[in-house]
């Protein structure tokens, strides 16, 4: 699909990641596009994800993770430290792109408006539901048109494609956590029958109330990895005590040699 500016940012290159320089609103307006547009000419899935310091740093080490978000038609910077390294690395990033509930709900209500369903897949049993459920409550006009589960084995992975191709859904949000959820959308992209495909993260969960969502304050002071440390120390602190320097590290070898980055 061809875009119009601005969505043909240019990218940053931050430790093997092309991170694109747009903002949410911008974003949204790819997204219109492509729930408009794709799939018309029985073309293609719009591919959005995001990178923060954890995923860069993963990205740097794993060539298979770094291939398939490199594949994304859109990496935003999801935390103020990607943000930070692409004003080093390349230029000004117009801002963080932090996809919460509230960015969430702009991005269902722009379905809503469209017509476009949706589906999610991701969580535990009964999270992707609960979502469901709450989304729908609060935006009668939005129709989901599936959900299913995140704990798939790989046998079962051929039926989940067609379950998403079945619902007939336009957008389809993926919560697998990375690297699986961008290795999972890169394997089935060209299978996909969805207009756009959107990785989340966690996000489902603190939806579903299942994780605490951090207040805005933290949000707004970027400490939002603190708040996630706390909430969640155990799954979480070897991503944070030990990533973020060495997000750090790599950030800074790649300035002082660009040549020998990954
Ligand atoms: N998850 C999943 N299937 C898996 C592994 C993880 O659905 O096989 C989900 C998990 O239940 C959680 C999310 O992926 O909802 C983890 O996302 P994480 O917090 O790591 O992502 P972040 O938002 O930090 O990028």
């Amino acid at each position: 699909m061809t875009f119009d500016p601005p969505s043909i940012a240019p990218r940053i290159d931050v430790l093997g990641v092309p991170v694109t320089r747009l903002s949410f609103e911008q974003l949204l307006l790819r997204l219109g596009k492509a729930l408009q547009e794709n799939g018309e000419s029985g073309s293609r899935s719009d591919y959005y994800t995001y990178v923060n310091a954890h995923c860069a740093t993963l990205a740097a080490r794993e060539a298979p993770y770094r291939a398939s978000v490199s594949q994304a038609d859109v990496v935003y910077a999801d935390g103020i430290g990607v943000v930070w390294a692409a004003r080093l690395l390349g230029g000004p990033c117009p801002e963080r792109i932090n996809v919460g509930p509230s960015e969430l709900g702009r991005v269902v209500d722009l379905c809503a408006q469209r017509g476009a369903s949706v589906f999610l897949l991701g969580g535990a049993p009964g999270i992707a539901d609960e979502v469901a459920r709450r989304l729908v409550a609060q935006r009668p006009g939005l129709r989901v048109a599936g959900v299913h589960h995140g704990y798939f084995a790989p046998e079962e992975e051929a039926a989940v494609v067609e379950k998403i191709n079945g619902s007939g859904a336009a957008l389809l949000i993926v919560g697998l956590g990375p690297p699986k959820q961008e290795l999972w959308v890169s394997q089935h992209l060209a299978a996909l029958q969805v207009r756009a495909t959107w990785c989340m993260g966690g996000l489902l969960d603190q939806v579903a109330g299942a994780v605490a969502y951090p207040p805005d304050w933290v949000r707004r002071n970027h400490v939002q990895w603190l708040y996630r440390l706390v909430v969640e120390p155990r799954r979480l602190w070897r991503r944070y005590l030990l990533g973020i320097p060495e997000f750090i590290g790599r950030v800074v070898h790649q300035r002082l040699r660009p040549e020998r980055q990954t």
